[in-house]
C-alpha cells in the first residue's frame, strides 16, 4: 500500500544491491524478495509479526489447509497460505460463520510467505502475516483440482470503466460477508473497490458502524482484504493508522469517482519498492526470522482444521542463539500458546 511513497528512498539501496551481488558479506544488500521469496517453511520460533505490513516479516508462521469444510485455498504453487496464527484462525472463523450466513465458503487468496517479507510478484503489503485476500467468487460445491486452483480466473464485480458495481453480480450476500468480516475486533480494515465501497454506502441500511472499517482502494474488484491488528507478542509490530471513525461514505470517497485517481501513472517504469527492498531496509530482526530453522514438517504447522480443537505442545523449543542470535523470545515454541492471544496452535505430529 505504501509502495508508490517509498520508491524513491528503496532506489539508493537498489544500486548499492547491484553491485556488490556475490559478496560473502552480501546478504544485507540481497534483494529481501529473493531471501524470502526462496523459504519454504515458516520461522520455527514464537509468533511475531515485526515491522510495517508493507516493510516487515513474521515468524511462528502457520499454515491454513489447502481444504476445509468451509473453504479451499486457491493458487497453490505460490505457497502464500502463510499467516500469524491469529491471522489463520480468524479466516476459519469467519469461513465457518460466512457459511452460517448463507455464504457457500470462502476461496482463499494470497495470505503470506511462510516468513513474510516482500514477494517476488503482487502485493506491496501481506509482509507481517496479518493480510489475507478472500475472493469474491463463491466456493463451488465440489472440491477444485490443483490445476483449476492455478487457473480458474476470478470474476471483477466491478466496470472498469464506470468504477461502479456491476449491479447484476452484487448480491445481499456479498454485503452479508463483509459485515461478517468487519465485525470481529480483531479485524481493523477490509479493503475493497471503490465501486463495492459506494455500493455498500448507497444501500446498507440499520447497522452502518461497520462501515468505517472497509476502506476504498486500488484493485480488490474480485477480492477482498482483510488485515487485522498487531497481536500480543509482537513488540516490533507497527501499528496502522486507525480508520476515522465515520462511515466513510463521504467526500473522501466522492474522489475515487473523479478522472484523478485513474491518471495514467507517470513514471510506469519506475521500481517498486517491493522490488528493491534489500535486508537493510526490513527490520533488524527480519535477518533473525530468515535464519531461523525450519519446523519439523509442514504438517507441524498447518493450522488445524477443526479450529478450536488442538491440543497444545510445548515440543520444540527453540533457543535465540539457534534462531541466529537476535531478539526472538527464547521462551516459547511455535507450539507453545502464545500469551493474550487465545487460539490454538498446532501440534507437531508424534514421531515426525
Ligand atoms: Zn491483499
Amino acid at each position: 500500500m505504501a509502495g508508490r511513497f517509498a520508491q524513491a528512498v528503496f532506489a539508493g539501496a537498489a544500486l548499492l544491491a547491484a553491485s556488490v551481488s556475490g559478496a560473502p558479506q552480501a546478504q544485507a544488500e540481497q534483494l529481501a524478495k529473493n531471501l524470502f521469496g526462496a523459504k519454504d517453511l515458516p520461522a520455527a520460533t514464537a509468533p511475531q509479526s515485526i515491522g510495517f505490513y508493507s516493510k516487515g516479516c513474521f515468524s511462528g508462521g502457520v499454515a491454513i489447509a489447502t481444504d476445509g469444510p468451509t473453504w479451499q485455498a486457491m493458487r497453490l504453487s505460490r505457497n502464500r497460505r502463510w499467516g500469524h496464527p491469529t491471522m489463520i484462525a480468524l479466516i476459519e472463523k469467519l469461513s465457518r460463520a460466512a457459511v452460517a450466513d448463507g455464504w457457500p465458503g470462502l476461496l482463499l487468496g494470497d495470505i503470506s510467505q511462510p516468513r513474510g517479507g516482500p514477494m517476488m510478484t503482487g502485493h506491496a503489503s501481506h509482509q507481517i502475516g496479518l493480510d489475507a485476500d478472500i475472493w469474491f467468487t463463491p466456493m463451488p460445491d465440489r472440491r477444485l483440482s490443483a490445476s483449476e486452483r492455478e487457473n480458474m480466473s476470478a470474476t471483477s464485480l466491478v466496470n472498469e470503466k464506470t468504477h461502479r458495481v456491476i449491479d447484476k453480480l452484487w448480491t445481499p450476500a456479498h454485503e452479508r460477508l463483509l459485515k461478517r468480516a468487519a465485525s470481529y475486533p480483531e479485524v481493523e480494515r477490509i479493503l475493497v473497490n471503490p465501486g463495492i465501497k459506494k455500493k455498500l454506502c448507497d444501500t446498507v441500511t440499520g447497522d452502518r458502524s461497520w462501515l468505517r472499517k472497509v476502506r476504498p482502494f486500488w484493485g480488490h474488484d474480485y477480492h477482498f482484504h482483510v488485515r487485522i491488528g498487531c497481536q500480543p507478542g509482537s513488540p516490533d509490530c507497527k501499528r496502522q493508522e486507525a480508520t476515522p471513525a465515520s462511515d466513510g461514505c463521504d467526500k473522501s470517497l466522492a474522489w475515487w469517482f473523479t478522472e484523478e485517481p485513474w491518471r495514467p501513472n507517470k513514471n510506469p517504469d519506475a521500481p517498486k519498492a517491493r522490488d528493491i527492498m534489500t535486508m537493510a531496509s526490513l527490520p533488524k530482526a527480519c535477518r533473525a526470522v530468515l535464519n531461523a530453522p525450519d519446523p519439523v514438517s509442514i504438517a507441524a504447522v498447518t493450522y488445524p482444521v477443526n479450529g478450536g480443537a488442538a491440543t497444545i505442545s510445548t515440543a520444540q523449543p527453540v533457543t535465540a542463539s539457534a534462531a541466529g542470535g537476535a531478539a526472538l523470545p527464547s521462551s516459547i515454541s511455535a507450539f507453545a500458546p502464545t500469551p493474550d492471544i487465545g487460539v490454538p496452535l498446532p501440534r507437531p505430529r508424534p514421531g515426525n
